[in-house]
């Protein structure tokens, strides 16, 4: 990967270098906006907004084959909770 500094399309800064604290409302914890804190797709094609949130508004799961997910709990909601 090695995206250490880019702009979303929604104008804000992303990567791993970007400072930033958890999208989750109310939560100030302190991240930096790199994938290791992204609410990603389970596998492609299924539901994660993007957004970045710490470790703790942040649900992991290890579908093999598809590899590891990280998605925040209300995507993995939408996914059907898979653990
Ligand atoms: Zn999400
Ligand atoms: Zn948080």
């Amino acid at each position: 990967m090695g995206y250490a500094q880019y702009t979303l399309s929604d104008g804000r800064e992303a990567g791993y270098a970007v400072q930033a604290t958890c999208d989750e409302p109310n939560c100030d914890a302190k991240i930096d906006r790199g994938m290791a804190y992204c609410c990603l797709p389970v596998g492609g094609g299924e539901h994660g907004c993007g957004h970045y949130f710490c470790s703790d508004h942040l649900t992991y799961s290890l579908d093999v084959p598809k590899g590891e997910s990280q998605s925040c709990f209300e995507c993995d909601k939408l996914n059907g909770g898979a653990e």
